[in-house]
């Protein structure tokens, strides 16, 4: 059934099982979709993340995890306000993109990609610039792999009254996070990440009195959060527009499975077990890693070129014809490849990775371990 097994950050490899649920059409106005799927979903969501239904909500919205960013961006910071942004790779200048774009009044510190964000870098960045009533910043920056300290960043604002916007991204449902204890108010994720869905769209779990303050905040119709969750709340889990029917079921099938598998605590394990395999593997290989372990988190590694001339499209195409498919990198300044964790991958998958790699033709890898 399987083409090649996905060591990509997402879309990534799902379990046939959850490729089987997108079998079936479903109606987007009828109760079994809407009370049947939409709603344990958005129910089940908090519950992963030990959130009440009191305090915490959540909205789905159609489009990829980027669609979620923004439409939270877009209708949470007035034109009053004004946000900063903590930046160490592609997805945290991503934000900055789309605040330029909203014309949002916004401060950008951008970090060196292998420079993590601690409390220390927004300390210093909330005394340079007063009047921050916003912070948003990423936790897994899928760029390089590094995860970020929200915990040291929601340590600093804690008692500021300023709005805590993370892109959990690449980490949801993969890396535990306290949403509460850190005083998250928005946090946007996809369904193909580490919950192990198929693309086609993001959700946002959020702090209740903080969305329902974004009514009427939004510049774009189709990216408005709150009317999106209104009509979902009212609607019994009916969604505004089109939904996408067939991934939203295979989503809630992979909510399904993340359950079983003993929850965002097991799969942590998991992950990191993959990273540990693989990691371990490579470096016996003689390939080294571009962040030190202290800064790299447990969703995908980048590794450097073993050499100057190394061909990558050619150790690509090699591992793809052995049922591997890896991912370039994503950084300026060193010569990268990255290969991902998440995903239904396991460390037998990548112990028959780091098989092939060694197996491959000498020529291909030249320059590893010398
Ligand atoms: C995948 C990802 C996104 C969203 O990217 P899309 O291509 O729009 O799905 C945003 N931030 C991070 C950290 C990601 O890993």
């Amino acid at each position: 059934m399987r083409n090649y097994l996905l060591l990509t950050p997402g879309p990534l490899s799902t379990s046939q099982t959850v490729r089987e649920a997108m079998l079936q059409d479903w109606c987007t106005w009828d109760k079994d979709y809407n009370e049947g799927i939409v709603t344990p979903i958005r129910k089940g969501l908090l519950a992963i993340s030990g959130l009440s239904e009191d305090e915490y909500t959540t909205v789905l919205l159609q489009g990829s995890g980027t669609y979620c960013v923004e439409a939270t961006i877009g209708a949470t910071v007035k034109s009053s306000d004004k946000l900063l942004i903590l930046a160490n790779g592609a997805y945290g200048e991503r934000m900055a993109e789309i605040a330029r774009y909203y014309h949002i009044d916004h401060v950008l510190v951008s970090l060196h990609e292998t420079e993590l964000i601690t409390g220390e870098v927004a300390r210093r960045a909330l005394e340079a610039n007063p009047g921050i009533t916003h912070l948003s910043m990423v936790h897994s920056e899928t760029t390089t792999g590094l995860l970020n300290s929200i915990e040291e960043v929601a340590d600093v604002i804690r008692g500021r009254d300023i709005t805590f916007i993370v892109d959990a991204m690449s980490s949801f449902g993969g890396v535990p996070i306290d949403m509460k204890a850190l005083g998250i108010d928005f946090l946007v994720s996809s369904a193909n990440k580490c919950i192990q869905g198929v693309p086609g769209f993001g959700f946002i779990i959020a702090k209740r009195e903080k969305l329902m303050a974004c009514k009427g905040i939004a510049r774009s119709l189709s990216l408005d959060i709150y009317a999106q969750w209104e009509t979902m709340e009212k609607g019994g889990g009916k969604w505004r527009f089109t939904s996408p029917t067939h991934v939203v079921r295979a989503f809630f099938q992979a909510m399904k499975e993340l359950n079983e598998e003993g929850g965002i605590a097991a799969r942590y394990e998991r992950y990191k077990q993959n990273h540990r395999t693989l990691v371990d593997g490579m470096r016996a290989l003689g390939f080294k890693t571009l962040l030190p372990d202290a800064s790299q988190g447990p969703i995908i590694t980048s590794f450097l070129y073993p050499s100057a001339d190394f061909n990558f499209v050619a150790f690509y195409e090699a591992l793809k014809q052995k049922g591997f498919v890896i991912y370039p990198g994503k950084i300026s300044d060193a010569d990268t490849f990255r290969i991902g964790n998440i995903g239904d991958v396991f460390p037998k998958d990548m112990e028959k990775l780091l098989e092939n790699i060694a197996g491959l033709s000498p020529d291909l890898i030249k320059g590893a371990g010398e």
